[in-house]
Protein backbone atom coordinates (compact mmCIF):
# COMPACT_ATOMS: atom_id res chain seq x y z
CA UNK A 1 0.00 0.00 0.00
CA UNK A 2 1.04 3.60 -0.67
CA UNK A 3 1.37 6.19 1.72
CA UNK A 4 0.29 9.25 0.16
CA UNK A 5 0.96 11.50 2.67
CA UNK A 6 4.56 10.05 3.47
CA UNK A 7 5.74 10.42 -0.45
CA UNK A 8 3.84 14.16 -0.62
CA UNK A 9 6.20 15.02 2.40
CA UNK A 10 8.73 14.32 -0.18
CA UNK A 11 7.87 16.85 -2.35
CA UNK A 12 8.59 20.42 -1.20
CA UNK A 13 6.72 21.94 -4.34
CA UNK A 14 3.62 19.92 -3.18
CA UNK A 15 3.05 22.33 -0.91
CA UNK A 16 2.92 25.85 -2.10
CA UNK A 17 -0.11 27.10 -3.36
CA UNK A 18 -1.26 28.70 -6.51
CA UNK A 19 -3.44 31.84 -6.70
CA UNK A 20 -4.12 31.72 -3.51
CA UNK A 21 -5.05 27.83 -3.35
CA UNK A 22 -3.02 24.73 -2.28
CA UNK A 23 -1.44 23.48 -5.15
CA UNK A 24 -2.83 20.54 -7.62
CA UNK A 25 -0.66 19.68 -9.97
CA UNK A 26 -2.22 17.24 -12.36
CA UNK A 27 0.34 17.97 -15.24
CA UNK A 28 2.57 14.94 -14.94
CA UNK A 29 2.21 13.58 -18.39
CA UNK A 30 4.42 17.03 -19.42
CA UNK A 31 6.88 16.36 -16.18
CA UNK A 32 6.79 15.35 -13.23
CA UNK A 33 7.68 16.84 -9.79
CA UNK A 34 11.27 16.32 -8.08
CA UNK A 35 11.73 14.39 -4.87
CA UNK A 36 13.94 15.84 -1.95
CA UNK A 37 16.09 12.89 -2.43
CA UNK A 38 16.96 13.93 -5.88
CA UNK A 39 17.49 17.49 -5.34
CA UNK A 40 20.02 16.44 -2.36
CA UNK A 41 21.59 14.77 -5.58
CA UNK A 42 22.15 17.98 -7.38
CA UNK A 43 23.17 20.16 -4.48
CA UNK A 44 25.48 17.85 -3.38
CA UNK A 45 27.36 17.81 -6.92
CA UNK A 46 27.42 21.30 -7.15
CA UNK A 47 28.48 21.83 -3.14
CA UNK A 48 31.12 19.07 -3.25
CA UNK A 49 32.34 17.44 -6.48
CA UNK A 50 31.36 19.85 -9.63
CA UNK A 51 34.08 18.46 -12.50
CA UNK A 52 34.45 16.99 -15.22
CA UNK A 53 35.21 13.50 -16.43
CA UNK A 54 36.38 11.01 -17.98
CA UNK A 55 39.71 12.86 -18.73
CA UNK A 56 40.99 14.22 -15.13
CA UNK A 57 43.13 12.50 -12.70
CA UNK A 58 42.55 14.47 -9.70
CA UNK A 59 39.90 13.46 -7.11
CA UNK A 60 37.14 15.70 -7.86
CA UNK A 61 37.05 14.28 -11.70
CA UNK A 62 37.66 10.54 -10.42
CA UNK A 63 34.30 11.28 -7.94
CA UNK A 64 32.43 12.52 -10.80
CA UNK A 65 33.23 10.41 -13.44
CA UNK A 66 32.53 7.34 -10.42
CA UNK A 67 29.03 8.67 -10.00
CA UNK A 68 27.76 9.52 -13.90
CA UNK A 69 29.34 5.60 -15.12
CA UNK A 70 27.28 4.13 -11.51
CA UNK A 71 24.30 6.18 -12.50
CA UNK A 72 24.59 4.56 -15.90
CA UNK A 73 24.77 0.95 -13.91
CA UNK A 74 21.87 1.85 -12.30
CA UNK A 75 19.85 3.15 -15.61
CA UNK A 76 21.31 -0.19 -17.09
CA UNK A 77 19.64 -2.63 -14.30
CA UNK A 78 16.29 -0.51 -14.47
CA UNK A 79 15.83 -1.32 -17.59
CA UNK A 80 17.65 -4.58 -17.60
CA UNK A 81 20.18 -3.49 -20.74
CA UNK A 82 22.70 -6.49 -21.04
CA UNK A 83 25.89 -4.05 -21.30
CA UNK A 84 26.18 -1.03 -19.45
CA UNK A 85 27.27 0.58 -22.78
CA UNK A 86 24.60 -0.12 -24.37
CA UNK A 87 22.67 3.01 -22.49
CA UNK A 88 23.45 6.25 -24.64
CA UNK A 89 22.94 9.38 -21.96
CA UNK A 90 21.24 12.24 -24.12
CA UNK A 91 19.84 15.39 -23.57
CA UNK A 92 16.07 13.34 -23.90
CA UNK A 93 13.78 11.74 -25.77
CA UNK A 94 13.40 14.11 -28.42
CA UNK A 95 17.51 13.93 -29.11
CA UNK A 96 17.83 10.08 -28.35
CA UNK A 97 15.04 9.75 -31.28
CA UNK A 98 16.86 12.08 -33.61
CA UNK A 99 19.95 10.10 -33.05
CA UNK A 100 18.66 7.23 -34.61
CA UNK A 101 16.52 8.96 -37.71
CA UNK A 102 20.23 10.36 -38.36
CA UNK A 103 21.86 7.24 -37.87
CA UNK A 104 19.07 5.30 -40.46
CA UNK A 105 19.94 7.96 -43.03
CA UNK A 106 22.75 6.13 -43.93
CA UNK A 107 21.18 2.68 -43.95
CA UNK A 108 18.18 3.08 -45.56
CA UNK A 109 17.40 3.45 -49.94
CA UNK A 110 14.81 5.31 -51.58
CA UNK A 111 11.29 3.45 -51.78
CA UNK A 112 12.35 1.67 -47.69
CA UNK A 113 9.48 2.07 -45.70
CA UNK A 114 9.16 3.06 -42.00
CA UNK A 115 5.98 3.03 -39.97
CA UNK A 116 4.63 5.16 -37.29
CA UNK A 117 1.76 5.20 -35.53
CA UNK A 118 -1.64 7.30 -35.52
CA UNK A 119 -0.94 7.92 -31.86
CA UNK A 120 2.55 9.63 -32.03
CA UNK A 121 3.59 12.85 -30.41
CA UNK A 122 5.40 15.32 -32.74
CA UNK A 123 9.27 14.16 -31.84
CA UNK A 124 8.07 10.93 -33.51
CA UNK A 125 6.89 12.19 -36.70
CA UNK A 126 9.22 15.20 -37.59
CA UNK A 127 12.46 13.31 -37.22
CA UNK A 128 10.88 10.33 -39.42
CA UNK A 129 9.63 12.49 -42.14
CA UNK A 130 12.76 14.66 -42.54
CA UNK A 131 14.76 11.25 -42.71
CA UNK A 132 12.14 10.34 -45.73
CA UNK A 133 13.17 13.17 -47.12
CA UNK A 134 16.88 12.85 -47.19
CA UNK A 135 16.64 9.31 -48.14
CA UNK A 136 13.39 8.56 -50.19
CA UNK A 137 12.33 6.32 -48.05
CA UNK A 138 8.10 6.13 -47.30
CA UNK A 139 5.82 6.93 -44.02
CA UNK A 140 3.23 4.08 -43.79
CA UNK A 141 1.26 5.05 -40.44
CA UNK A 142 -0.71 2.33 -38.30
CA UNK A 143 -4.17 3.90 -38.31
CA UNK A 144 -6.17 4.40 -34.50
CA UNK A 145 -9.84 3.90 -33.68
CA UNK A 146 -12.23 5.72 -32.01
CA UNK A 147 -11.16 4.03 -28.17
CA UNK A 148 -7.48 5.28 -29.02
CA UNK A 149 -6.37 2.00 -30.19
CA UNK A 150 -4.11 0.75 -32.49
CA UNK A 151 -5.31 -0.68 -35.43
CA UNK A 152 -3.51 -4.30 -35.16
CA UNK A 153 -4.82 -5.82 -38.41
CA UNK A 154 -4.07 -2.67 -40.02
CA UNK A 155 -0.42 -2.93 -38.67
CA UNK A 156 0.09 -6.54 -39.82
CA UNK A 157 -0.97 -5.46 -43.60
CA UNK A 158 1.27 -2.49 -43.97
CA UNK A 159 4.22 -4.90 -42.65
CA UNK A 160 6.67 -5.88 -45.47
CA UNK A 161 10.10 -6.84 -46.37
CA UNK A 162 10.31 -2.90 -47.37
CA UNK A 163 9.54 -2.30 -43.35
CA UNK A 164 12.77 -0.74 -42.19
CA UNK A 165 12.06 0.31 -38.88
CA UNK A 166 8.91 0.51 -36.99
CA UNK A 167 8.22 3.86 -34.40
CA UNK A 168 5.91 3.51 -31.84
CA UNK A 169 5.37 5.31 -28.41
CA UNK A 170 4.71 2.59 -25.65
CA UNK A 171 2.06 4.66 -23.65
CA UNK A 172 -0.03 7.96 -26.09
CA UNK A 173 0.70 11.40 -23.63
CA UNK A 174 -2.23 12.75 -25.35
CA UNK A 175 -4.92 9.61 -24.80
CA UNK A 176 -2.91 7.15 -22.12
CA UNK A 177 -3.12 4.37 -23.99
CA UNK A 178 -1.10 1.40 -23.35
CA UNK A 179 0.18 0.07 -26.94
CA UNK A 180 0.53 -3.70 -27.71
CA UNK A 181 4.09 -3.07 -27.93
CA UNK A 182 5.02 -6.89 -27.27
CA UNK A 183 2.92 -8.36 -30.58
CA UNK A 184 4.50 -5.10 -32.21
CA UNK A 185 8.17 -6.13 -31.77
CA UNK A 186 7.52 -9.42 -32.80
CA UNK A 187 5.76 -8.94 -35.81
CA UNK A 188 8.39 -6.45 -37.29
CA UNK A 189 10.91 -8.71 -36.27
CA UNK A 190 9.28 -11.51 -38.32
CA UNK A 191 9.72 -9.52 -41.31
CA UNK A 192 13.30 -8.10 -40.84
CA UNK A 193 12.69 -4.84 -39.42
CA UNK A 194 13.91 -2.53 -36.21
CA UNK A 195 11.64 -1.26 -33.86
CA UNK A 196 12.01 2.08 -31.88
CA UNK A 197 9.84 2.24 -28.55
CA UNK A 198 9.36 5.56 -27.58
CA UNK A 199 8.87 5.12 -23.54
CA UNK A 200 8.65 8.79 -22.45
CA UNK A 201 5.32 8.27 -20.69
CA UNK A 202 5.76 4.69 -20.01
CA UNK A 203 8.30 5.31 -17.73
CA UNK A 204 6.80 6.80 -14.98
CA UNK A 205 4.14 3.82 -14.84
CA UNK A 206 5.65 1.02 -16.20
CA UNK A 207 9.13 -0.79 -15.42
CA UNK A 208 10.35 -2.17 -19.31
CA UNK A 209 12.48 -5.01 -19.47
CA UNK A 210 14.56 -3.86 -22.83
CA UNK A 211 15.92 -8.02 -23.16
CA UNK A 212 12.32 -9.40 -22.47
CA UNK A 213 11.20 -6.88 -25.12
CA UNK A 214 13.47 -7.89 -27.31
CA UNK A 215 12.89 -3.97 -28.45
CA UNK A 216 15.94 -2.38 -30.77
CA UNK A 217 15.63 0.71 -29.42
CA UNK A 218 14.22 2.32 -26.33
CA UNK A 219 14.27 5.90 -25.54
CA UNK A 220 13.12 8.11 -22.41
CA UNK A 221 13.54 11.45 -20.52
CA UNK A 222 14.29 11.59 -17.07
CA UNK A 223 12.18 14.76 -16.19
CA UNK A 224 9.22 12.15 -16.83
CA UNK A 225 10.57 9.99 -13.60
CA UNK A 226 11.09 12.68 -10.67
CA UNK A 227 14.06 13.55 -12.25
CA UNK A 228 15.35 16.93 -14.28
CA UNK A 229 14.98 18.15 -17.97
CA UNK A 230 18.13 17.97 -20.16
CA UNK A 231 18.70 14.76 -19.59
CA UNK A 232 17.24 10.93 -20.84
CA UNK A 233 18.76 8.00 -22.42
CA UNK A 234 18.82 5.61 -25.61
CA UNK A 235 18.78 2.23 -25.23
CA UNK A 236 19.99 0.95 -28.09
CA UNK A 237 21.24 -3.56 -28.79
CA UNK A 238 25.12 -3.72 -28.94
CA UNK A 239 24.71 -4.69 -33.01
CA UNK A 240 22.49 -1.67 -33.85
CA UNK A 241 25.06 1.02 -32.40
CA UNK A 242 27.85 -0.65 -33.59
CA UNK A 243 26.33 -0.16 -36.96
CA UNK A 244 24.55 3.08 -36.57
CA UNK A 245 27.53 6.44 -37.45
CA UNK A 246 28.23 8.93 -34.94
CA UNK A 247 25.57 11.84 -34.66
CA UNK A 248 28.15 14.87 -33.26
CA UNK A 249 31.65 15.14 -33.40
CA UNK A 250 33.02 16.23 -31.01
CA UNK A 251 35.58 15.68 -27.87
CA UNK A 252 34.58 12.29 -25.96
CA UNK A 253 33.64 10.62 -28.73
CA UNK A 254 37.00 10.19 -30.28
CA UNK A 255 39.99 7.84 -30.20
CA UNK A 256 42.23 9.06 -32.55
CA UNK A 257 42.59 12.71 -34.38
CA UNK A 258 44.34 13.75 -37.27
CA UNK A 259 43.74 16.06 -39.78
CA UNK A 260 43.92 12.88 -42.03
CA UNK A 261 41.54 10.41 -40.02
CA UNK A 262 39.32 10.35 -36.83
CA UNK A 263 38.89 6.86 -35.43
CA UNK A 264 35.51 7.21 -33.20
CA UNK A 265 35.74 5.86 -29.62
CA UNK A 266 34.26 2.94 -28.04
CA UNK A 267 30.76 2.31 -26.94
CA UNK A 268 28.42 4.40 -25.48
CA UNK A 269 31.14 7.36 -25.90
CA UNK A 270 30.63 7.44 -29.74
CA UNK A 271 27.91 8.64 -29.31
CA UNK A 272 28.87 11.15 -26.39
CA UNK A 273 30.13 14.09 -27.67
CA UNK A 274 31.44 17.06 -25.31
CA UNK A 275 31.22 17.42 -21.93
CA UNK A 276 27.92 15.31 -20.96
CA UNK A 277 24.83 17.08 -18.56
CA UNK A 278 26.75 14.91 -15.55
CA UNK A 279 25.05 16.40 -12.77
CA UNK A 280 21.54 15.20 -14.65
CA UNK A 281 23.14 11.57 -15.08
CA UNK A 282 23.98 11.37 -11.97
CA UNK A 283 20.21 12.69 -10.28
CA UNK A 284 18.72 10.50 -13.39
CA UNK A 285 19.97 7.65 -11.63
CA UNK A 286 19.07 8.94 -7.96
CA UNK A 287 15.55 9.20 -9.48
CA UNK A 288 14.39 5.52 -10.54
CA UNK A 289 16.03 4.52 -7.41
CA UNK A 290 13.56 6.73 -5.59
CA UNK A 291 11.05 5.37 -7.85
CA UNK A 292 12.40 1.75 -7.72
CA UNK A 293 12.29 1.90 -3.66
CA UNK A 294 8.55 2.63 -3.60
CA UNK A 295 7.46 -0.42 -6.05
CA UNK A 296 6.47 0.21 -9.87
CA UNK A 297 4.04 -2.53 -8.97
CA UNK A 298 2.56 -0.35 -5.76
CA UNK A 299 2.76 3.03 -7.84
CA UNK A 300 0.80 1.07 -11.09
CA UNK A 301 -1.98 -0.23 -8.18
CA UNK A 302 -2.45 3.47 -7.25
CA UNK A 303 -2.30 5.14 -10.17
CA UNK A 304 -5.05 3.02 -11.43
CA UNK A 305 -6.96 3.58 -8.43
CA UNK A 306 -6.72 7.25 -9.46
CA UNK A 307 -7.58 6.86 -13.16
CA UNK A 308 -10.62 4.52 -12.23
CA UNK A 309 -11.60 7.02 -9.38
CA UNK A 310 -10.92 10.28 -11.82
CA UNK A 311 -12.83 9.00 -14.54
CA UNK A 312 -16.23 7.83 -12.68
CA UNK A 313 -15.65 11.13 -11.02
CA UNK A 314 -15.63 13.26 -14.02
CA UNK A 315 -17.90 11.55 -15.90
CA UNK A 316 -20.76 12.59 -13.43
CA UNK A 317 -20.59 15.87 -15.14
CA UNK A 318 -23.12 16.41 -18.29
CA UNK A 319 -21.75 17.32 -21.52
CA UNK A 320 -17.80 15.95 -20.38
CA UNK A 321 -16.48 13.72 -23.07
CA UNK A 322 -13.10 11.51 -22.00
CA UNK A 323 -11.50 11.09 -25.21
CA UNK A 324 -9.04 7.51 -25.03
CA UNK A 325 -11.32 4.96 -23.27
CA UNK A 326 -9.19 2.00 -24.27
CA UNK A 327 -8.94 -0.78 -20.91
CA UNK A 328 -5.33 -0.57 -21.02
CA UNK A 329 -4.71 2.74 -20.38
CA UNK A 330 -2.78 4.39 -17.67
CA UNK A 331 -3.72 7.53 -14.75
CA UNK A 332 -4.22 10.40 -17.71
CA UNK A 333 -8.03 11.55 -18.60
CA UNK A 334 -8.45 14.00 -21.76
CA UNK A 335 -11.51 15.37 -22.23
CA UNK A 336 -14.08 18.35 -22.58
CA UNK A 337 -16.86 19.77 -21.89
CA UNK A 338 -19.48 20.26 -24.48
CA UNK A 339 -19.52 23.35 -26.45
CA UNK A 340 -16.59 24.44 -24.50
CA UNK A 341 -12.82 25.56 -26.12
CA UNK A 342 -10.27 23.38 -23.75
CA UNK A 343 -8.05 26.50 -23.25
CA UNK A 344 -11.23 28.67 -21.15
CA UNK A 345 -11.37 25.16 -18.86
CA UNK A 346 -7.59 25.34 -18.71
CA UNK A 347 -7.07 28.85 -17.51
CA UNK A 348 -10.10 28.93 -14.90
CA UNK A 349 -9.03 25.69 -13.37
CA UNK A 350 -5.34 27.56 -13.09
CA UNK A 351 -7.19 30.61 -11.01
CA UNK A 352 -8.44 27.69 -8.54
CA UNK A 353 -4.69 26.24 -8.02
CA UNK A 354 -5.08 23.24 -10.49
CA UNK A 355 -2.57 22.55 -12.95
CA UNK A 356 -3.81 20.59 -16.03
CA UNK A 357 -2.75 20.89 -19.74
CA UNK A 358 -4.89 21.91 -22.26
CA UNK A 359 -4.26 22.08 -26.24
CA UNK A 360 -2.81 19.44 -29.13
CA UNK A 361 -0.40 17.53 -26.73
CA UNK A 362 2.57 17.75 -29.43
CA UNK A 363 -0.09 15.11 -30.93
CA UNK A 364 -1.85 17.42 -33.53
CA UNK A 365 -3.12 14.06 -35.82
CA UNK A 366 -4.64 12.57 -32.74
CA UNK A 367 -6.87 15.98 -32.37
CA UNK A 368 -7.44 15.67 -35.68
CA UNK A 369 -8.79 12.29 -36.25
CA UNK A 370 -11.46 13.93 -33.43
CA UNK A 371 -12.38 16.48 -35.19
CA UNK A 372 -10.98 19.04 -31.78
CA UNK A 373 -8.96 21.52 -31.37
CA UNK A 374 -7.74 19.74 -28.16
CA UNK A 375 -8.37 18.49 -25.14
CA UNK A 376 -8.20 19.30 -21.28
CA UNK A 377 -5.89 17.18 -19.94
CA UNK A 378 -5.27 15.97 -16.05
CA UNK A 379 -2.45 13.21 -15.63
CA UNK A 380 -2.20 11.70 -12.44
CA UNK A 381 1.18 10.39 -10.80
CA UNK A 382 1.63 8.53 -7.68
CA UNK A 383 2.23 11.88 -5.58
CA UNK A 384 -2.00 12.83 -6.16
CA UNK A 385 -4.74 11.68 -4.01
CA UNK A 386 -8.53 11.23 -4.58
CA UNK A 387 -8.84 14.34 -2.44
CA UNK A 388 -7.67 16.26 -5.09
CA UNK A 389 -9.32 14.84 -8.22
CA UNK A 390 -12.31 16.02 -6.07
CA UNK A 391 -10.90 19.40 -6.02
CA UNK A 392 -10.60 19.23 -10.03
CA UNK A 393 -14.57 17.95 -10.83
CA UNK A 394 -15.59 20.72 -8.40
CA UNK A 395 -13.08 22.99 -10.45
CA UNK A 396 -14.41 21.86 -13.77
CA UNK A 397 -18.24 22.09 -12.32
CA UNK A 398 -17.21 25.58 -11.26
CA UNK A 399 -15.84 26.34 -15.28
CA UNK A 400 -18.80 24.62 -16.78
CA UNK A 401 -20.89 27.06 -14.89
CA UNK A 402 -19.18 30.25 -15.92
CA UNK A 403 -18.13 29.53 -19.44
CA UNK A 404 -21.84 28.07 -20.68
C1 LIG B 1 7.36 13.94 -23.19
C2 LIG B 1 7.32 13.06 -24.36
C3 LIG B 1 8.26 13.19 -25.41
C4 LIG B 1 9.28 14.30 -25.47
O1 LIG B 1 10.20 14.22 -24.45
P1 LIG B 1 11.31 15.37 -24.30
O2 LIG B 1 11.81 15.18 -22.91
O3 LIG B 1 10.62 16.67 -24.52
O4 LIG B 1 12.35 15.09 -25.34
C5 LIG B 1 8.20 12.30 -26.45
N1 LIG B 1 7.28 11.31 -26.48
C6 LIG B 1 6.36 11.14 -25.50
C7 LIG B 1 5.38 10.04 -25.58
C8 LIG B 1 6.35 12.01 -24.41
O5 LIG B 1 5.45 11.86 -23.44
Amino acid sequence: MLDSNKIRADFPILSRKVNGKPLVYFDNAATSQTPQQVIDVIVDYYSNYNANIHRGVHTLSQEATDKYENARNTIQTHFNAKHAYEIILTSGTTESINLVAHGFASILDKGDEIIVSALEHHSNIVPWQILCEKTGAILKVIPMNLEGELEMDSYSELLSDKTKLVFVNHISNALGTINPIESIIEQAHKVGAAVLIDGAQACPHVKPDVQALDVDFYVTSAHKVCGPTGIGMLYGKEEWLTKLPPYQGGGEMIDEVSFEKTTYAGLPHKFEAGTPNICGGIAFGAALDYMNAIGFDTIAEYENELLAYGTKRLLEIEGLKIYGTSKNKTSVISFNLKGIHPYDVGTLLDKMGIAVRTGHHCAQPIMTFYNIPGTVRASFAFYNTKEEIDALVEGVKKSKMMLS
